[in-house]
C-alpha cells in the first residue's frame, strides 16, 4: 500500500516534493523498514547504510564530482523531505541515513582534495560508515569547552581524549574529530580532524541508551594522523562543527516531525479501530478533539522545519531564528503527539515492541542532542535582543 503524504501537504513544497515524499517512505516501508528491524541493538548497520546507497538516499547527500548524484551540496529541504519520509517508517534508517552527511560534512566542505577523494565516495557508496565527534564527558553544550587535544609531531598530529554520545560509534570507519591545538578552553584553539576508525590508538564501545540507534563512546590514545587530516585551518575547526551543524538543524526537526506523523496516523486509525462506551473511540468528544490538536501541532512544526530549510537554501535573513525555531519546536511538539498518542492508544502503546513505544523511545534524543531545546531558546533570546536593542 502507498503510503499517504501529510495532509494539508505545506503549501510552501509543492506537488514535485510531495512526490519525492511519497517515494522515499515507500522505500522505507517496502524496503528499508525489514533491513533496519534485522540489526543489532547499539551497533551499526552496515546493510542498512548499504541499502540506503544502493537505493540512491545516501548518494543523494554528496555532489556527483565525489561519488553523489547531485550538481551540488544537499539542501536542506532535501535532507528534511528525506529525513522526514524515512523516519515516519523507520528511525533507524533515517538516522542512519543523517549519521552519513553529519559525518562527513566536514570533510566534504573543509578537507583537501585527497582527503575528499579517499572519503566521500567511500561514504556515498555506503561503504565507509561516518560519525561526527564533538561531545566529550566533560563537554556537551559548551561544546568549545572540549579537551581532547590535537598536538604537532612531525609532519602531522597527535590527537588524545574521550568524545562520547557520538552516533555511530564505535564503529564507523572515518571521525570527523574535534579537538583543541590551542588555548586551554572556548571555541577558539579547536581544529578538525578527519581520523580514520582503524588508526592505531582508536578504541570505543557501544553504550545502550534510551535512543534506539547506535551511540557509543570513542577513545583517542595518541592517535597519529597526517597534516591532509585537517579540516579546514588550524584553531579554526569549531566553525567547521559549526557550519555542519548549521545545515543539519532544521532536518533534526524533520525527524522528530516524521515520528509524530507515524504516530498521528496510527492514532487516526486506532480511534476508530477501538470501541469503548458504546461506540468508537471518537466518538468521544475529547478524543476527537485531542486528535484534532494533534493534527494542528503536527502541521505548525512542519511548516516551522520547511520554513527554516528554504530560508537556508535561499540565504534568507533571520536564519539562526528559523533554524532554532525550527529544532526547538519540532522536536518539543513532537514529544507531545507522541505522548498524546500512546495516552489515546492505552496499555497495547506500552507493550515492548509496538510502534509507539519505539516511538516514545527515540522521539526524547532529538530534543537533547545537536543544541538542547534550552540551549535553542537561549540563541532566539539573543536574536531578539539584538532585534530590540540594535548596535
Ligand atoms: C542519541 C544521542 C546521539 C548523539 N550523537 C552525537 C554525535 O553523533 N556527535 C556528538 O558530538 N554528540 C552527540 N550527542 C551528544 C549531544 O550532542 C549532547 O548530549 C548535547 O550537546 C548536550 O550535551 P550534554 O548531554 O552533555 O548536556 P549538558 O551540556 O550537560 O546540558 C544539560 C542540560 O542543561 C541545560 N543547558 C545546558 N547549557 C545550556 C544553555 N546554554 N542554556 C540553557 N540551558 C542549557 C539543558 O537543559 C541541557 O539539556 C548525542 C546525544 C544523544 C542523546
Amino acid at each position: 500500500m502507498t503510503p499517504p503524504a501529510p495532509l494539508p501537504w505545506p503549501a510552501m513544497l509543492g506537488e514535485e516534493r510531495r512526490r519525492r515524499y511519497v517515494e522515499v517512505r515507500t522505500l522505507g516501508r517496502e524496503v528499508l523498514a525489514a533491513v533496519a528491524a534485522a540489526g543489532e541493538e547499539a551497533r551499526v548497520n552496515r546493510l542498512l547504510v548499504t541499502s540506503l546507497a544502493d537505493h540512491g538516499l545516501v548518494p543523494a547527500l554528496f555532489p556527483e564530482r565525489h561519488g553523489g548524484s547531485r550538481q551540488s551540496e544537499v539542501s536542506a529541504v532535501e535532507l528534511c523531505l528525506v529525513r522526514e519520509a524515512l523516519a515516519a517508517e523507520s528511525t533507524e534508517a533515517e538516522t542512519a541515513f543523517a549519521m552519513q552527511g553529519l559525518g562527513a560534512y566536514p570533510i566534504l566542505q573543509s578537507g583537501g582534495d585527497e582527503l575528499v577523494a579517499r572519503w566521500i565516495p567511500e561514504v556515498a557508496a555506503g561503504r565507509a560508515v561516518a560519525a561526527f565527534a564533538l561531545t566529550e564527558p566533560g563537554s556537551g553544550s559548551d561544546a568549545g569547552a572540549l579537551s581532547t587535544a590535537a598536538v604537532r609531531d612531525g609532519d602531522g598530529w597527535r590527537i588524545t581524549g574521550t568524545k562520547t554520545w557520538i552516533s555511530n560509534a564505535p564503529d564507523a570507519d572515518v571521525y570527523s574529530v574535534f579537538a583543541r591545538t590551542s588555548g586551554d578552553t572556548g571555541p577558539q584553539g579547536v581544529s578538525a580532524f578527519a581520523v580514520p576508525g582503524d588508526a592505531q590508538g582508536v578504541t570505543g564501545e557501544p553504550l545502550h541508551l534510551l535512543a534506539p540507534h547506535p551511540v557509543g563512546t570513542v577513545r583517542f590514545d595518541g592517535v597519529f594522523v597526517g597534516e591532509d587530516a585537517l579540516l579546514g585551518e588550524v584553531d579554526r575547526g569549531f566553525r567547521v562543527a559549526m557550519e555542519t551543524l548549521a545545515r543539519f538543524r532544521p532536518s533534526v526537526g524533520a525527524f522528530a516531525v516524521g515520528m509524530a506523523q507515524a504516530a498521528f496516523e496510527a492514532t487516526q486509525a486506532y480511534v476508530d479501530e477501538r470501541h469503548a462506551f458504546g461506540g468508537a473511540l471518537r466518538d468521544l468528544q475529547v478524543v476527537a478533539h485531542k486528535l484534532a490538536s494533534m493534527a494542528v501541532r503536527l502541521h505548525s512544526a512542519r511548516l516551522t522545519v520547511y520554513d527554516a530549510a528554504v530560508a537556508f537554501d535561499r540565504g534568507e535573513d533571520r536564519l539562526a531564528f528559523r533554524s532554532s525555531a525550527a529544532k526547538q519546536h519540532a522536536t518539543e511538539t513532537a514529544q507531545g503527539i507522541v505522548d498524546d498518542a500512546v495516552q489515546l492508544h492505552g496499555a497495547v502503546a506500552l507493550e515492548r515492541g509496538h510502534p509507539l513505544e519505539h516511538l516514545y523511545r527515540e522521539v526524547r534524543a532529538p530534543r537533547i542532542y545537536e543544541g538542547a531545546s534550552d540551549v535553542q531558546l537561549e540563541v532566539i533570546a539573543r536574536e531578539l535582543a539584538k532585534e530590540a536593542r540594535p548596535g
